[in-house]
Formats: structure tokens, C-alpha cells, sequence
């Protein structure tokens, strides 16, 4: 195989109960949106059987996990819905919705008459604290407790309460900053979402809530509430930009491994690749590496940007291809047709490349494209 990405279970499962213990009084909704960040879901959510809740970001995501019949752990869909017939569908798959705008609790209260629906619902409301993307701003608390008070009754009402129905409700938010724990938004937010959560309280009674992420659930251990919402740290990946993985304690899970498919010598003065952007200062060694911007390696990334050849690190050079990359081996004497060679995962974290490419490692992961082959370890 020239090129694969080898998915270290163990990896997973150990960042899943390292990150467990970091938030011992909650439960963890793993997040598996984007392919479980390019995994591969399949594998994510059989790997991640002790998880107590499984998160993606649109109906297209949930529905493609439930076909799986892998998990029958709650599917939450942190955007919600975006109109009345996936709303239809996601109750009757019996998924959980963010809730983040009136119009979503209107069409609850329109579809209640409807038919009789799965029961019962798990809502989670989700309130705005100063990222300005999804949800109710603190102000219109009351008025969404009002509505929340109606469709519940409603709900009970047109579904039958000698049925057991019933709409549980949760809150939820999300930092706009967690990845820079220093920063003053972060307690803004926080003492935000402490006002609405205690109004709510005091008149829906104790409810369970959820606020972090990764950065969020490793730094701010007291906003850490009933549920969790950990993606990026999962895979082994550091959500800070001082702080390495290892530090952290988490592994990767993803390496994307490739093989010299070609060596040739350059003479000092000569380039390579497309535009002839680099240009060897003396007599040189340089190996194709299979690998490419079709498989999701970011073609901007700059000549120097790090990669591992044969146990050693080396330098990409010239621009990147569709399908392959020079690397510069003057120095690496040992590396021959068919050395291994990694992007990132095991000797390189993805961060570091990602930081090259001028982007997070979360980019590098989600674009992992279809055609690489996953090999599961
Ligand atoms: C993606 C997402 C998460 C997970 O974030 P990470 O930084 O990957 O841990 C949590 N909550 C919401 C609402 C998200 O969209």
C-alpha cells in the first residue's frame, strides 16, 4: 500500500478514559461529526462502546450511524434541525436535537398533533455565551422557558401522558474560547450560562446541562456539568496550541503512512515540481513520497514543512501534487524505494503539520480524503 491511514484503536479507547477521568462526575458524549474527524465512524463508535452518547452535526450524519445498528447509545445532533420533515425524521429515529431557535419548538408543537412519536424526547436548548453562532441569547430565557413550559404540556397532552410521554430537556453551550483558557471570554461565558442555568432551575427543577469540549473539558474543570462533548481530544490531538498531546497524555489515533515510491539526485541548481519553487542549493537527494493534495494533504503546504522518512525527520519541498511530494534525503543515507515515510500520527504530531499548513489539526483529519485506504489497528 502506498499510501494508508492506520487507525490505532487502543489509542482511542485509552484517549476516551484519559479524558474519562479528567471529568469524573460527568457522562461523555463522544462526537462523531465529519466521519468521526476522518476515522471513519464505523470504526469510531464500535471502538467507543463505553461512550454514553454519540454527537454528530446534521440529520445526514445521525441517520448514517443509526443504519450502522452499532450503538443503541443516544445520537444528538448539535445543530438541530433545519426544517419540519427532518424534524420528522429525526423523532422518529428517536435522535436528541439541539434546540437553538424558536422555530424548532414551533414545529414540535406542530408535528405533537401529528402521529404518535417514539417517546420520550430528549431536548437539549442550547443558549449563546458569546460565540454568536447557535442559540438563545440569556435575555430570552424566560420567554423560552414559557414556550419550553407550553410544548411540554402540549406534548404530554397530544401524545398521551399515560403513554409516558414526555420531553426531557437539557441546556447546553459552547465557548467561543476554551482553546486559549487565559482569556477573558471564557468567564464571561461562564458566568453567562451560570445565570440562565439557574433560572431554568428554579423553575424546571434540576436539569442536567453540558458546556465543554475538549479545551474546555481539560481546562475548566468546573464547567465540566453533567455531559461532556470531547471530538478532537479523542483522536489524540491537542485542542492547545502550548500544550502537545503527550503532555496531555492522549495518543494518536490516525497515522497517515505513505511509502517512498521513487528517489533521484539533483544537481545543485536544479528544482523540483510544479513551478519550480524549490531549488537545490547543492547536490541533492529527493524522494517521492505518495501523497498528494487528492488525499487530503493541504497543497500550501510551504517547502520545510516537516515529515518522517525512515525514522527521521526531513523537509517537504516544492509544491505539493495532486497525488504525490518531494521530500529532501541528502542527509538521510538510509532511505531507500519503499522506505515508510508518515504525515503525521506516530513520529510527528499532526499539530505540528497543521501549524506548517497554517491550519489546526482538526482540518488535516477532517479532510482525509475518501480515497486513502483506513487500515484498522
Ligand atoms: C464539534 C463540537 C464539539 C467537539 O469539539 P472539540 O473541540 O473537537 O472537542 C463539541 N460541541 C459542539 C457543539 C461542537 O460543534
Amino acid at each position: 500500500m502506498s499510501l494508508q491511514a492506520l487507525i490505532d484503536t487502543a489509542a482511542l479507547k485509552h484517549n476516551f478514559e484519559t479524558l474519562r477521568a479528567r471529568a469524573p462526575q460527568s457522562r461523555v458524549m463522544a462526537v462523531v461529526k465529519a466521519n468521526a474527524y476522518g476515522h471513519g465512524v464505523a470504526t469510531v463508535v464500535k471502538a467507543l462502546a463505553m461512550a454514553d452518547g454519540f454527537a454528530v452535526a446534521r440529520l445526514e450524519e445521525a441517520i448514517t450511524l443509526d443504519d450502522l445498528s452499532l450503538t443503541s447509545k443516544p445520537i444528538l445532533l448539535l445543530e438541530g434541525v433545519a426544517d419540519r420533515s427532518a424534524l420528522r425524521e429525526a423523532l422518529e429515529r428517536g435522535f436528541e436535537l439541539a434546540i437553538h431557535q424558536v422555530e424548532q419548538l414551533q414545529w414540535l408543537s406542530e408535528l405533537a398533533a401529528e402521529k404518535s412519536w417514539p417517546q420520550p424526547l430528549t431536548l437539549w436548548l442550547k443558549f449563546d455565551s458569546g460565540m454568536n453562532r447557535l442559540g438563545f441569547r440569556s435575555a430570552e430565557a424566560a420567554k423560552i422557558e414559557t414556550q419550553v413550559l407550553r410544548l411540554q404540556a402540549r406534548w404530554a397532552t397530544t401524545q398521551g401522558a399515560s403513554h409516558g410521554a414526555s420531553i426531557t430537556c437539557r441546556l447546553m453551550s459552547h465557548f467561543a474560547c476554551a482553546d486559549e483558557p487565559e482569556r477573558s471570554e471564557n468567564t464571561d461565558a461562564e458566568q453567562q450560562f451560570a445565570q440562565v442555568y439557574a433560572h431554568w432551575q428554579d423553575v424546571f427543577g434540576p436539569t442536567e446541562a453540558s458546556f465543554c469540549n475538549s479545551a474546555a473539558l481539560l481546562s475548566r474543570p468546573q464547567s465540566q456539568f453533567a455531559w461532556v462533548r470531547p471530538g478532537i481530544s479523542l483522536y489524540g490531538i491537542s485542542p492547545f496550541a502550548e500544550q502537545s498531546a503527550k503532555s496531555l497524555g492522549l495518543r494518536p489515533v490516525m497515522t497517515l503512512e505513505a511509502k517512498v515510491i521513487a528517489l533521484r539526485s539533483l544537481a545543485a541548481g536544479e528544482t523540483v515540481g510544479y513551478g519550480a519553487t524549490w531549488r537545490a542549493t547543492r547536490s541533492s537527494r529527493v524522494a517521492i513520497l505518495s501523497g498528494g493534495y487528492a488525499d487530503g494533504l493541504p497543497r500550501h503546504l510551504p517547502s520545510g514543512a516537516p515529515v518522517w522518512v525512515a525514522g527521521h525527520r526531513a523537509s517537504i519541498v516544492g509544491r505539493i501534487s495532486m497525488d504525490m511530494l518531494a521530500v529532501d534525503v541528502t542527509d538521510i543515507a538510509e532511505v531507500a524505494l519503499g522506505s515508510p515515510a508518515v504525515f503525521w500520527g506516530q513520529h510527528l504530531p499532526a499539530e505540528e503539520v497543521a501549524t506548517a499548513a497554517g491550519t489546526i489539526a482538526y482540518e488535516l483529519l477532517c479532510a482525509l480524503n475518501a480515497r486513502v485506504p483506513i487500515k484498522v489497528i
